[in-house]
């Protein structure tokens, strides 16, 4: 008798339970894709349900970019915009669109949606643009940057320019344009090149973040250092990925 209660309740509980790990399949799905996505160039990259891991621990790029800074970044600055973001689509459209479509809509959207949804997607861009280790341009992307910039060394010197020269807080990139063509340029705050209101428009290939929050901790100041420092920490693999995408 004992027992068969017990037994009951624990059915029961599982059932409960059970529905619920279903409800929550259910309702996450909703705005849900797979995270795997969240390592690729980001085209089709959507909303998530969970913010996303980064790819290597704190420290993992010491000392370029020191632990402290790492994991501020990624657990304030960057939780805070993903929060913000899926609060601001929340029961509505935005919600079951892709980021590439809310991009490319951003004209229509809210500063909420402007700040969060860009901020949410460059950091994670940002940190599947670095890794440790070195790594070097495929020879595909060094023909490209050859032939638009002269040289490795001229490509470096226009996007150090670019994130030298962003006034206040915003980003540099590399990106490919309309033209399939390589093009460096920055955006302010937290736009980027798939906005369809931003500054410079095409897909990025490679980001670099130049607000103070960035760098502030290690560098103090001293943003061309930083800026430097980053050069030790590129994930060409990556950027060789996105390259090879984009002009296919
Ligand atoms: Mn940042």
């Amino acid at each position: 008798m004992h027992k068969t209660v017990i037994t009951m309740k624990i059915t029961k509980f599982l059932k409960s339970a059970g529905l619920l790990i279903v409800f929550a399949f259910f309702s996450l799905n909703l705005i849900a894709i797979n995270p795997d996505n969240m390592k690729s160039s980001g085209i089709e990259l959507a909303p998530v349900a969970e913010f996303p891991a980064l790819p290597y621990a704190y420290n993992a790029l010491e000392p370029y970019i020191d632990a402290r800074t790492m994991e501020i970044h990624y657990d304030k600055h960057h939780r805070a915009y993903y929060t913000n973001f899926i609060n601001a689509i929340k029961g509505t459209p935005l919600e079951t669109m892709t980021l590439s479509d809310i991009f490319a809509s951003m004209s229509k959207q809210s500063d909420a949606v402007r700040n969060n949804g860009g901020g949410f997607y460059n950091h994670v861009f940002f940190w599947n643009s670095m890794a440790a280790g070195s790594t070097t341009p495929s020879a595909e992307l060094t023909a490209a940057i050859n032939k638009t910039f002269g040289s490795f060394d001229k490509f470096k010197e226009v996007f150090n320019t670019a994130a030298k020269s962003r006034f206040g807080s915003g980003w540099a990139w590399l990106y490919v344009n309309a033209d399939k063509n390589l093009a460096v340029g920055s955006t302010p705050y937290q736009d980027n090149p798939l906005m369809d209101n931003a500054t410079v428009k095409g897909t990025p290939l490679l980001a670099l973040d130049v607000w103070e929050h960035a760098y502030y901790l290690k560098y103090q100041n001293r943003r061309p250092e930083y800026i430097d420092a980053f050069w030790n920490v590129v994930n060409w693999n990556e950027v060789n990925k996105r390259f090879a995408e984009a002009v296919k």
